[in-house]
C-alpha cells in the first residue's frame, strides 16, 4: 500500500517504521521533527496526495481537525483516513463525517499500549467507523498491533478509549491510596500485593503495573517512576472523559475526582514528567489535611 503518515512523534515514528518494515511505501509529514529512516514530504497535503491510506497520530482534536481539512481534498477518492490520535469524541465524529462527505473512508482508532507497544508492534486499537472502513484498516492494524476491536460507528473508538482510561485513572488512584493506608497500618507491601492481586481488589493497576517498587511485575515504579505512561497523558485522557461526560450528562463523580487529583499532581505538585503510578509516593508524603 502507499501510505502517508502525519504526526511522527513518540508514537507515530515507531508505528510508521513498522509499516516500512512490512514493505509498505510510506511518506511522512511532521511540523517539528524529521525521524531517521522515514521519507518526508514538504506538507501534509503533499504527503496525502495519491496515498491509499493516510494515518494521523496527532496531539489533540483541534490539530486533527485542521490537518483533516488540509488532507481530505488532496486524498484520492475512496482512500482511507485512519486516525490513531487520542482526541475528543466530537472531533473524531466531525472528522469522520468530513471524510465521508469528501468521498473517503474513515476510522478513528486510538491505541492502548504506549511507546513500548508502538515499538514492539503490539498496540491495541479501539476502532470506530463503518464495517468496510474497518476491514480496509485491518491489515494495517495487524502490522502495528496485536488486537483491533471494532467498537461501532465513527467516534466509538475514542469513546472506548476514554472509558477505559477513566477506569485506569480511578483504579490507579485507588491502588495507590490503599498501599499508603496499608503502610500506615504496618502491613508489608509484599503481603498486601499477594492478597490483593488474588482477591477482589485486583486490577490491571495492581496486578500488571504495580505502583509499589520491588513488588509485583517490573513496572515504572522499579525505574524511579520514569514513564511508562506519563501523568500528564493520564490527565489529558481524564479531561477528555469529563468533556464527554458533560456533553452527554453522564454522572461520573469518580472520574471527576480522578481528573482533579491528576490535575493538582501535574500542575501544582511534582507529577509532570513522572509515570502516572507516582501517585503512590505522592500519597506517602501527605496526611489527610
Ligand atoms: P508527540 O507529541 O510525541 O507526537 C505528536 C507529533 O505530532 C509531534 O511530533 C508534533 O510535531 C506533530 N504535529 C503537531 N501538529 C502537527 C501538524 N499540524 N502537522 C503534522 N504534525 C504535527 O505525541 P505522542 O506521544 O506521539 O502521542 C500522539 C497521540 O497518541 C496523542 O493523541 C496521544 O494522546 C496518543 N497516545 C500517546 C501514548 C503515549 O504513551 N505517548 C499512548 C497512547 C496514546
Amino acid at each position: 500500500m502507499k501510505i502517508s503518515f502525519i504526526g511522527l512523534g513518540n508514537m507515530g515514528a515507531p508505528m510508521a517504521r513498522k509499516l516500512i518494515a512490512a514493505s509498505h511505501e510510506l511518506v511522512g509529514f511532521d511540523t517539528a521533527t524529521t525521524p531517521d529512516g522515514i521519507a518526508m514530504a514538504g506538507s501534509a497535503a503533499e504527503a496525502a496526495t495519491g496515498a491509499d491510506a493516510v494515518i494521523t497520530m496527532l496531539p489533540n482534536g483541534a490539530i486533527l481537525q485542521a490537518v483533516a481539512a488540509e488532507i481530505h481534498p488532496a486524498m484520492k477518492a475512496g482512500a482511507l483516513h485512519l486516525d490513531c490520535s487520542t482526541v475528543d469524541v466530537d472531533s473524531a465524529r466531525i472528522v469522520g463525517e468530513a471524510a465521508e462527505n469528501a468521498g473517503l473512508s474513515a476510522v478513528d482508532a486510538p491505541v492502548s499500549g504506549g511507546i513500548g507497544g508502538a515499538e514492539a508492534g503490539t498496540l491495541t486499537f479501539m476502532a470506530g467507523g463503518s464495517e468496510e472502513a474497518f476491514a480496509t484498516a485491518q491489515p494495517l492494524f495487524e502490522i502495528m498491533g496485536q488486537k483491533a476491536v471494532h467498537c461501532g460507528a465513527a467516534g466509538n473508538g475514542q469513546a472506548a478509549k476514554i472509558c477505559n482510561n477513566m477506569i485506569l485513572g480511578i483504579t490507579m488512584i485507588g491502588t495507590c491510596e490503599a498501599f499508603n493506608l496499608a503502610d500506615k497500618l504496618g502491613l508489608d507491601r509484599q503481603a498486601m500485593f499477594d492478597v490483593v492481586s488474588t482477591s477482589s481488589g485486583y486490577s490491571w493497576s495492581m496486578n500488571a503495573y504495580c505502583p509499589a517498587p520491588g513488588v509485583g511485575p517490573q513496572s515504572p515504579a522499579d525505574n524511579g517512576y520514569t514513564p511508562g505512561f506519563a501523568a500528564e497523558l493520564m490527565l489529558k485522557d481524564l479531561r477528555l472523559s469529563q468533556m464527554a461526560a458533560e456533553a452527554t450528562d453522564a454522572d461520573t463523580p469518580m472520574g471527576q475526582a480522578a481528573t482533579a487529583l491528576y490535575q493538582s499532581f501535574v500542575e501544582d505538585e511534582d507529577g509532570l514528567g513522572k509515570d502516572f503510578s507516582a501517585m503512590l509516593p505522592r500519597f506517602e508524603k501527605r496526611g489527610r489535611g
